[in-house]
């Protein structure tokens, strides 16, 4: 048996649709950041990231860097063990008691990351619910997806943020059948909201429990930093929130955020929680200094918000196609892998600019793009660069503009 050429030919097939990943090997340095080293076989080259998902740049600020620092010294590499065998520590307490008020639930529970929790917490749910149905937003992260398929309920998929569509598939389900309505507060593809009212409405009306995926969202909207149902006026609402510790707040990990019975439950049954190695010190340590920073401090909200902004503007006014939104996050349209490979392609090499394309099957065929993500560090200057350079590449490679 040539197990190798099955290998290659799987590998092939990806090449063929154009959709083969390359990563880039990029070197961020604390006191840089959005400039980075990128090494390359001809030796490294400075780069300049457009495309980090550590939105606010938290992942290289000082105080969290020496609040991680400080837990390593103090606490050492390794946790030690899972939650329930010796791993538990107080670091691990401090950081799901913060989570919890952050989200102003009963309590909170926190994952190896933000897929984990999502597998985890909905394979789970959908596991105890009797009888249970679940319905997803057609849009939901590919953790919802894996979590609520490996529960086994039945799930009923919604169009994208359509809510006659989902309050037709929750009128055509047995009253007396527990529902789980399953969304997100920002799509991170298309930057678009979730309907976070007009569901919790729902919900309401048909005695669901909601699941909502703030990922794209902690750290950046809502007073605290708790989200888009926080900024919405909708927490109280939702059942569960899960969250992550890996982009806005700039270190690692996930969670989940609700009443104190519905996570003492996940606890006692989710296999992904029960049977791993909890996160260590330097990851909780760094993830509680920055939640706690970013409850109290709005700059960077406001900040970001205006960075994105303006990139959004002065894209749009150098006639970039870029798809509108009302978030963070600035997609400019492509519509095709080749040329967008290529055109994220040229950005590295002629301008020294990290976007990466963004193709099939994270988007659907036809709809590929660049995903641009201004922090609150790309400058006025980083701005004029950036759009220099999408410009040329637009030039060369012939892309359609905006009308
Ligand atoms: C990135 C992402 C996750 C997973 O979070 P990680 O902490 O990176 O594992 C979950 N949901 C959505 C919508 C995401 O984009």
């Amino acid at each position: 048996m040539d197990y190798e050429r099955i290998f290659r030919e799987a590998v092939t097939a990806v090449r063929a649709e154009g959709r083969y990943r390359v990563f880039c090997d990029i070197e961020r340095q604390v006191g840089t950041f959005p400039r980075a080293l990128r090494h390359t076989p001809d030796g490294p080259r400075p780069v300049v990231i457009w495309c980090s998902n550590d939105y606010l740049g938290m992942g290289t600020h000082p105080m969290v860097v020496e609040a991680g620092r400080e837990a390593v010294r103090c606490h050492g590499t390794g946790a030690g063990g899972t939650r329930n065998i010796s791993g538990s520590n107080h670091l691990h307490v401090a950081l799901e008691r913060e989570l919890a008020g952050l989200h102003r639930k009963e309590a909170a529970l926190v994952f190896t990351s933000g897929y984990v929790a999502n597998e985890a917490a909905l394979s789970t749910l959908a596991r105890l619910l009797p009888d249970g149905v679940v319905f997803s937003d057609e849009k939901n992260h590919a953790s919802m997806i894996a979590g609520i398929r490996n529960g086994g309920a039945p799930k009923r998929i919604f169009r994208h943020n359509d809510v006659e569509h989902l309050e037709q598939m929750l009128a055509e389900t047995a009253p007396e059948r527990p529902k789980l309505i399953a969304f997100e507060g920002v799509y991170s593809m298309d930057g678009s909201f979730g309907r976070v009212g007009e569901i919790m409405d729902l919900a309401e009306r048909y005695g669901a429990m909601t699941y909502l995926d703030e990922v794209h969202a902690v750290g950046m909207y809502g007073d605290q930093g708790g989200g888009i149902a926080q900024m919405m006026g909708q927490e109280h609402r939702v059942t569960v929130i899960q969250g992550t510790l890996g982009k806005a707040f700039g270190a690692l990990g996930g969670y989940i955020a609700g009443s104190g019975a519905l996570i003492d439950a996940i606890r006692s049954y989710a296999s992904g929680f029960i049977f791993t190695t909890s996160l260590p010190p330097a990851v909780t340590g760094a993830a509680l200094a920055s939640v706690r920073y970013l409850k109290t401090s709005d700059a960077e909200r406001i900040r970001h918000q205006e960075r994105a902004a303006s990139v959004r503007g002065r894209l749009a006014a150098a006639g970039i196609p870029v798809m509108d939104n009302p978030s963070h996050i600035v997609p400019v349209f492509v519509g095709d892998p080749v040329r967008c490979k290529q055109a994220s392609d040229l950005l590295l090499d002629r301008h020294g600019i990290y976007i990466q394309p963004i193709n099939y099957p994270t988007v659907p065929k036809g709809t590929e793009r660049l995903r641009i993500t201004p922090s609150p560090l790309h400058d006025d200057a980083l701005v004029d660069h950036l759009v220099e350079a999408l410009s040329d590449v637009w030039a060369v490679l012939e892309l359609k503009r905006a009308a």
